[in-house]
């Protein structure tokens, strides 16, 4: 049920918590997606699908949207486009408010290791023979390269052949905590490779890396820019919208 948010808003979304936002906001705000992923067709808000032009086109769409407040609530990983909002806010004389999800932490017997980049990462696999890749597109790009006696497995949002030496699996999370343990089991992978993403959505799988004992990579966060309020969960975000004066649906 949508309800009041006083000022007009954009949101850039691109993840669940995002679309739990954008389901709360009236016709007055718009939700704006990259268009990589699902379109929503039953929200109330307005729905704009595809890139700005970088931070003059998002500037540009602000001001002549009347947009008051910019919203960023992208990946974590999604850094370009976070760099983009923070400059079209303060360009446009608008606040730009961020969720910056926490990434997630070793607990007690986890074998985390961060690498900094796909170089990194290449090297820190050596001595493994079948990783697990939870990174997106990227790895797709490498498919031709992929060493002799390794077998990569892809999780990515679409179909794609892959090859002899490298198998996709084109799923969407949320992924359980049971079908995790089947696919770990089934495929025998001996290393998991993620991006600290942080959140309740793609966790399982790093619960049983630790229970079969199995390493992880995490590729390193990217820096984002400062904003003038950020948020650790979607909750207090939406909190601190109810609290700005009433007035627009
Ligand atoms: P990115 O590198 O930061 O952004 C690339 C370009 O995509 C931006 O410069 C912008 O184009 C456009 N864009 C990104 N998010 C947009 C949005 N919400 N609305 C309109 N245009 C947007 O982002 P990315 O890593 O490719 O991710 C693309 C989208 O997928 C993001 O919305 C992100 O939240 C979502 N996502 C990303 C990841 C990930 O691991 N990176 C995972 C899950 C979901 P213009 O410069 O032309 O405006």
């Amino acid at each position: 049920m949508p309800q009041a948010v006083s000022k007009r808003i954009l949101l850039l979304g691109g993840v669940g918590d995002a679309l739990a936002i954008a389901r709360r906001l009236g016709p007055a705000h718009v939700y704006s997606l990259a268009g990589l992923g699902k379109v929503p067709q039953d929200l109330a808000c307005q729905v704009r699908v595809g890139g700005f032009g970088g931070a003059e086109g998002l500037t540009d769409f602000i001001r002549t949207e009347g947009i008051e407040l910019l919203l960023d609530i992208t990946h974590p990983y999604a850094a370009q486009i976070s760099a983009n909002a923070a400059r079209a806010a303060q360009l446009a004389g608008i606040a730009c408010w961020a969720l910056r999800r926490p990434g997630w932490q070793a607990g007690a017997g986890d074998d985390w290791r961060e690498v900094a980049g796909w170089d990194a990462l290449i090297q820190e696999l050596e001595p493994f023979r079948k990783p697990f890749f939870t990174l997106g597109r990227e790895p797709l790009e490498h498919l031709a390269a992929i060493p002799t006696g390794q077998f990569w497995t892809l999780r990515l949002l679409d179909a794609h052949p892959g090859n002899a030496r490298a198998r996709i699996i084109a799923s969407r999370g949320p992924f359980s905590l049971q079908d995790e343990r089947a696919l770990f089991a089934a495929e025998s992978f001996d290393v998991l490779i993620s991006k600290n993403s942080g959140g309740a959505a793609t966790e399982a799988k790093l619960r049983v890396a630790r229970e079969r004992g199995l390493p992880v990579l995490l590729l390193a966060r990217p820096e984002l820019p400062e904003v003038e309020r950020a948020f650790a969960d979607p909750e207090s975000l939406w909190q601190a919208l109810q609290e700005l004066p009433s007035g627009l649906a």
